[in-house]
This record gives C-alpha cells, sequence and structure tokens, in this order.
C-alpha cells in the first residue's frame, strides 16, 4: 500500500504512465511532469483534437503515445488511469503482471499534500453527489471558509491540491471509479448518499461496487454520514476501519434520532452537533429554503449539512449556505408551462434510481424515457410509480426493457413507443406527450437511461427537450 503524504521529491525520475488523454489525464501529466517525473500518456484513440492536446504536452517535454493504449511502457514504475478505463483494460493485465501499481488521479492528489493541505470532506453515492457536493461548498462558504467544490467536478483536484491558492477545506465529490483506484485515501469525513445498481458492468457486481464506495469511509477521522433510509450505507460504515474517535451520523427524512439529522415539521434539525443530543436538537434550516425541495434533494441538503457540521461549521451558515445554492441545469429543471401542462427536465437521471426519485417528487406524470439502460432492470422503477404516470413515451436503444416492465407492472398506462434511436426523436417524443398530458400534469424527462445512443451527453439531450417544448409552446401560441 502506498503511503500517503510522499514528498513531491519521490516523484523526481518515475517512470509514469498515465492511461487516457482527457481532463484527468492531461492534469496528471502537467503536474507529475513538473514535479520531475517521466511521463508517457497513453490513448488508444487518434483523433485530430487529441493529436493536438498531444502536441501542447509533448511541448512540455511529456511523451504520448495514440492509437495504442494496451501494451506497457518499457519501465514505468506506476500507471495512473483516468476514471473510465475499465479494470480489465489490457493496460492493467499488463501492469499487473510487471507488478506495476495502477491508480488514479484522486490517490496522486492525496499523495500531493503536506501538512498543510485542506481537509477533504468527501462525497459519494449513487445519485446526488454533484448536487451535495455543491450544497457543501456553498455552507462552507457561507461559513467564511475558503473552499471548493471538486472531484468529479470542477477543477481537476490535482490543479486544487498544488494550485497557491490556500484552501481551509475542500468539498470532494468521488465516483465509484476514484475511489476504485484511490487506495490511501483518508478524509476528515465523509458520506454515501444511496446505494443502487449502477455502473455494474464496469465493477461486475453489486458487492464490488459497494465495496468500492465504502472506501470512502476508511480512516475517516471525524464523521462516516450514511442514509437511515438505505441500510446498505449504514452497513458499510459498519464494515469501515475508521480513526479512534469517528462517529457514525445518520441523516433521515423523518424524525432524526440521537447522532442523526432529519426533519421535523418542515424543519432540518441536528440532533448530533449538539451538546446533548438524547435531549437536545438544533435547528439548521427550513426545508422551503432547498431548491428544489423534492424529497431526494432534502436528503442531500441534510448530507451536505452533516458534514459541514462535522467540521464545526454554525447553524446559521447552512442556512445561507443552502438558501444560496441553485441546482445545475438538466437536474428537475422546469422548462416551461404549456396549457396548462408544466415541463421538467431532468436529464441528469440517467439511472432507474435517479429516475424514480423524481418521478416520486410529482403527483400526475408523462413520462418520457429510455436510452441506453447499461445492464439496469425496470421493475422496481415502474411498480414503485405507476399510479403516478398518466402515460409514458419511449425512446431510445433500450425502450423494449421499459416498455416490457410497463406492461408487467402498469399495464392501464398508455404508453407510445416511438421506435426511434435519431436525434430528432425528442421533438416527436415532446409533441406525443403533450398528446396525453392533462392540465396539472407533468412532462418529465428523466429517462432511467443514459444518452450516448442518441445523443453526446445528457445535456444535448436536455437541450433537444428544452428547444421542443419551446417549439411547442411557440406552436401553441401561433396557433391562437
Ligand atoms: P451525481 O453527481 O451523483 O450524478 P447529481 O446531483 O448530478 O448526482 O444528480 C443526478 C440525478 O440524480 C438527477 O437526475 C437528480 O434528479 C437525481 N438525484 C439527485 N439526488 C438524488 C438522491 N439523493 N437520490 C436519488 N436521486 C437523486
Amino acid at each position: 500500500m502506498v503511503g500517503h503524504q510522499v514528498s513531491s521529491q519521490s516523484w523526481n525520475g518515475k517512470h509514469i504512465t498515465v492511461a487516457g488523454l482527457g481532463v484527468s489525464g492531461v492534469s496528471a501529466a502537467r503536474a507529475l511532469a513538473g514535479l520531475g517525473a517521466r511521463v508517457t500518456v497513453v490513448d488508444g484513440g487518434d483523433s485530430q483534437a487529441l493529436r493536438e492536446r498531444a502536441a501542447t504536452l509533448e511541448e512540455g517535454g511529456i511523451t504520448v503515445r495514440l492509437a495504442d493504449a494496451d501494451t506497457l511502457p518499457e519501465g514505468t514504475d506506476l500507471v495512473v488511469t483516468s476514471p473510465g478505463w475499465k479494470p480489465e483494460s489490457p493496460l492493467f493485465a499488463a501492469a499487473a503482471e510487471a507488478g506495476v501499481e495502477v491508480v488514479g488521479d484522486v490517490e496522486i492528489a492525496w499523495q500531493l499534500r503536506d501538512e498543510t493541505s485542506a481537509p477533504w470532506l468527501a462525497v459519494t453515492g449513487t445519485n446526488g453527489k454533484t448536487t451535495t457536493v455543491q450544497m457543501l461548498a456553498s455552507i462552507l462558504e457561507a461559513a467564511g471558509l475558503r473552499t471548493a467544490a471538486v472531484g468529479n467536478i470542477g477543477t481537476p483536484i490535482i490543479d486544487v491540491v498544488l494550485s497557491d491558492q490556500p484552501y481551509d477545506v475542500l468539498a470532494v465529490e468521488l465516483s465509484s471509479y476514484q475511489l476504485h483506484w484511490a487506495p490511501s485515501l483518508r478524509a476528515h469525513s465523509a458520506a454515501v448518499l444511496n446505494l443502487a445498481p449502477d455502473h455494474l458492468d464496469w465493477h461486475g457486481s453489486m458487492r464490488a461496487y459497494a465495496a468500492d464506495k465504502g472506501r470512502i469511509y476508511e480512516g475517516n477521522t471525524v464523521a462516516c454520514v450514511y442514509n437511515v433510509e438505505d441500510p446498505r450505507t449504514e452497513h458499510l460504515v459498519r464494515e469501515a476501519d475508521v480513526e479512534e474517535g469517528c462517529r457514525a451520523i445518520g441523516f433521515t427524512l423523518g424524525a432524526p434520532g440521537p447522532s442523526m439529522l432529519g426533519v421535523v415539521d418542515g424543519l432540518l434539525v441536528d440532533r448530533a452537533f449538539v451538546e446533548n443530543r438524547h435531549q437536545q436538537a438544533q435547528e439548521l434550516a427550513e426545508v422551503s429554503d432547498i431548491t428544489p425541495a423534492a424529497p431526494h434533494n432534502i436528503a442531500n441538503a441534510l448530507a451536505a449539512a452533516a458534514l459541514a457540521r462535522a467540521f464545526g461549521v454554525e447553524a446559521s451558515a447552512v442556512r445561507d449556505g443552502l438558501r444560496a445554492f441553485r441546482p445545475d441545469a438538466h437536474r428537475i429543471a422546469h422548462v416551461a408551462d404549456v396549457d396548462g401542462v408544466a415541463y421538467v427536465d431532468d436529464s441528469k437521471a440517467t439511472n432507474t434510481h435517479a429516475a424514480q426519485a423524481s418521478l416520486a417528487a410529482y403527483e400526475s406524470i408523462v413520462w418520457i424515457a429510455g436510452g441506453l439502460a447499461k445492464g439496469a432492470t425496470f421493475d422496481e422503477l415502474v411498480t414503485a410509480s405507476a399510479k403516478r404516470l398518466r402515460g409514458a413515451v419511449l425512446i431510445g436503444a433500450d425502450r423494449a426493457l421499459i416498455r416490457e416492465a410497463l406492461a408487467r407492472h402498469a399495464p392501464d398506462v398508455p404508453v407510445v413507443d416511438l421506435e426511434r434511436t435519431d436525434t430528432g426523436a425528442m421533438a416527436a417524443a415532446v409533441r406525443e406527450a403533450a398528446r396525453l398530458a392533462r392540465p396539472g400534469d407533468t412532462v418529465l424527462m428523466a429517462p432511467a437511461c443514459a444518452s450516448m445512443d442518441m445523443f453526446t451527453n445528457y445535456n444535448k439531450r436536455g437541450e433537444a427537450f428544452a428547444e421542443a417544448v419551446r417549439a411547442l409552446a411557440a406552436g401553441r401560441t401561433a396557433a391562437e
């Protein structure tokens, strides 16, 4: 196992192979070359964009090998991988054979810290990571702390750790991939928001996926934050090896027990970070301070509040930080009302767990769904949401899986299968949804699937939806 807080001297002259010429790969290559390492970047692609990127790195003395990602460059001492690379990639097999360790950019960032570096408050989970980390950063800022939301978002984490700007604390989003490749990470406090099957094709099994998520709790010093409504997260806390005195802190949408944060009469309350948790509760904020105040988002706010409170933040800063927070685009974003029907873009709902959370936030829904299922099944989602569905409109490569689940568990719900995977299908889907909807309904695009069969990414899918809704609204006005 790599020891942490290795001094930068130890990189001098090392031959490091960086796998992947993406954002994190470029950041790792630059940083390690800057510390005196001999760096080779390998990437299986060979596009014009990659060549241009390679040329800039080569100017800095970094070797780049395109269209050849499978063999290990001679003399490699360490492989630094980008998060998306599959564990069974031939490069890693070659590394294992040569006895060379493979780590990720988060591990490198962690190793580059020293005693003066800011502690990390870390967040993982199947859904809600970005939202929670942004809420957390907003709360920490409201408390007057110098902070940044990093990890899976924003500036690459290595750049933040090496920057001259002093931070008091970092709000760190970590994916299961990043945790998989970060063996020596030890956060101040960490939260696992929820755990549902996702990325199983990458991890191999739910057990392996959960084990990678659970690594976030290893060595925590102050608090391991878990979701009371998701016992799998509490189980991960119990399995973790933490520092003496580190506490397990639950968050719940119900009334909190001792050592929990929860909700009472529309208020977020803390029964964990108070003097006498058996008799006292501290009011933190009102539910209405959260945007949007959907149940899953209240859970995110509670998790963010728990991490902030573990860091000693006062109650008023939790309230101010939550009030200041606004979610990123394509996360339950209200696009427009047309003929008394609300159109909501939750393109970021790329798995069934996320889609289920957003379906739970509305009473009567025409659901636009479909895309790449990534090995998921839809029975649980459809069963849980059937009574809220006015109708469903299906698009995308794996739409048959959803159609079959609807036929099994919601046979009375009208379903329109557009049988299309072209980009223009979104406009047709919106028109079909408008036909099915009644005033007071919500047309919710929460596809429960990844977007790459039809769009470059979920942003583009969300934009296509919003554009189609605007066209619908314009058509209605024109017809009047
Ligand atoms: P991540 O960074 O984990 O992908 P985001 O904050 O970007 O999470 O949200 C991803 C999707 O998950 C959105 O569609 C959102 O509506 C949904 N979501 C957010 N928080 C939760 C939660 N706590 N439980 C279930 N779904 C959630």
